[in-house]
């Protein structure tokens, strides 16, 4: 195994063991790509969502954050085209008896050329690909699998079936009895709640063009594979944005929420150099422009985030299959018109693994005399599930009375935790395992100079303070603002 499986394989036995993600009901051997946040896991995704909400929301005025419903009249997924068109291309191997998406499988053999210097060919088969997807062409897919002598990475053999189409959404039943019961999907993407609530947000918030609606909530997908931890899910959340602009002005848009998007990602402290843009080369047919943004995973690059010009095609497919007129009318310019829209939509549930895996390290701290290491988060402090870890030095003198004292002034406005148990140092490894980002160390001192000791996650290093500074001194560090006024 080399080094990156490793790490990634560490992250997640990390996240397990620290409270972050467990597998969905492990107690009955899990449920294929669906996973439970644990109680610190929580916290970050809370974090995260506040983060995506602020920087979306509160500082633009000209947009309005809803919460729509997961259930939705199924007419809308024939109008904006899930019905038939939202499919995966799949292949089963014989042998083996699993199933794949055939363009994965091509992806990953584009990837081996690559990692194996075979530039040329590599690109020749993203052409190849690319054409077949283009086209929909699903025995080009399977002949290019054979041509490539792509096998099965369970059975390692090529006994394929013809490819087919999938459709990934989960159907269920709506109503009282079997009989009038109505067929409905649970929501592949939280975009659509947002394009049928158009015109009730821009009335009733008295919206102008140009205006977003975001919308944080959890989308499903019967994924053919589950791939990769929390990366590619049955059940995930979604953070959507729609910006509604005037059209022709939507590639100014796009390119102003390209750089703003980025930006947010990098604020967070994460390397530049582990992200870069990816331009669609296939469009979606109502697309006319599209790129995702990609983080470095310790399995490569991999999409986060889409930011898409979709124009008007889905307020104008609603407006066909409603019959209700989804226009604006636009007094600078005396017209009404469909807008456009710009979207961007980024997985929750991947910008958590991103986080983690940006902020996870295996420190070696060994010294001649002695071999040390510690495993710890760099969360940036605003994201962290705990800002603060207050600990009495000892269990007794009334040193934990005093720690308790501090925690009640602080708990109102930020989460901390209190840990009296084992010796000091393991305790500063355990808040550093979680990625707290100081240690509150109360000790004899203490009580009778209202000081305390404060121990930094990242440096380790130590600062004697009075008790009196403590909350500026957090708020300084873990408040909203550090993050914000970065954007
Ligand atoms: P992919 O090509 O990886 O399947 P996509 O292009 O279908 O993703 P979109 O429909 O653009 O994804 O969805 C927007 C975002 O939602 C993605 O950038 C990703 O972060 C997230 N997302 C999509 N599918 C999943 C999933 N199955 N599990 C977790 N997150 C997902």
């Amino acid at each position: 195994m080399n080094t990156t499986d490793d790490l990634f394989k560490n992250v997640v036995s990390h996240a397990k063991e620290y409270g972050f993600v467990f597998p969905s009901s492990e107690i009955y051997d899990g449920l294929s790509a669906v996973y439970d946040y644990g109680q610190l896991g929580a916290e970050l995704k809370n974090n995260i969502k506040t983060y995506w909400w602020k920087a979306m929301v509160q500082l633009h005025e000209n947009i309005v954050g809803i919460d729509s419903a997961i259930f939705m009249h199924p007419k809308i997924w024939k109008a904006s085209g899930h019905v038939d068109g939202f499919n995966d291309p799949m292949i089963d191997n014989k042998d083996s008896k699993k199933r794949y998406r055939a363009d994965q499988l091509i992806e990953d053999k584009i990837a081996r050329y690559e990692k194996d210097g075979k530039t040329q060919k590599a690109q020749e088969l993203q052409k190849a690909l690319d054409a077949a997807l283009q086209e929909d062409n699903l025995p080009q897919l399977k002949s290019i699998i054979e041509e490539h002598g792509i096998a099965c990475p369970i059975s390692g053999t090529r006994n394929w079936t013809d490819v087919r189409q999938f459709n990934l959404m989960f159907a269920t039943k709506m109503g009282a009895s079997a009989e009038d019961a109505d067929d409905i999907y649970l929501r592949p993407e939280t975009a659509q709640g947002i394009f049928v609530n158009f015109l009730n947000v821009q009335k009733s918030g008295r919206m102008k063009i140009p205006f977003g609606i975001a919308q944080i909530g959890k989308a499903f997908r019967n994924e053919v594979i589950a791939r990769q931890f929390i990366m590619r899910m049955r059940e995930f959340e979604q953070m959507e944005m729609q910006f509604f602009v005037r059209p022709g002005t939507e590639m100014e848009w796009f390119k102003q929420w390209k750089e703003n998007r980025l930006k947010w990602h990098l604020a967070v402290g994460s390397d530049p150099i582990k992200y870069r843009f990816h331009d669609h080369v296939k469009l979606a047919h109502y697309a006319n422009a599209a790129v995702d943004i990609e983080y470095e995973f310790p399995f490569g690059f991999k999409e986060v985030e889409g930011i898409h010009s979709r124009t008007d095609f889905d307020l104008k497919q609603h407006q066909t299959f409603s019959g209700k007129k989804m226009q604006f009318f636009d007094p600078e310019i005396n017209q009404n018109y469909i807008p456009y829209v710009v979207e961007t939509s980024i997985g929750l549930d991947r910008m958590f693994l991103t986080v983690l895996c940006n902020s996870f390290e295996e420190q070696d701290l060994s010294t001649e005399d002695k071999r040390d290491s510690r495993s710890v988060l760099h969360f940036h402090p605003a994201l962290a599930p705990i800002k603060a870890a207050i600990l009495p030095l000892t269990k007794k003198d009334g040193l934990p009375e005093k720690a308790r004292t501090i925690i009640r002034d602080l708990k109102f406005d930020f989460s901390v935790q209190y840990d009296e148990k084992d010796s000091i140092g393991k305790r500063y490894r355990r808040q550093d395992a979680i990625g707290t980002p100081i240690c509150i160390t109360v000790d004899h001192q203490t009580l009778t100079d209202d000081t305390v000791t404060i121990r930094h996650r990242d440096n380790m290093e130590q600062e004697r303070i009075a008790i009196s500074t403590l909350r500026n001194m957090i708020e300084g560090m873990v408040g909203w603002k550090t993050l914000l006024e970065k954007l």
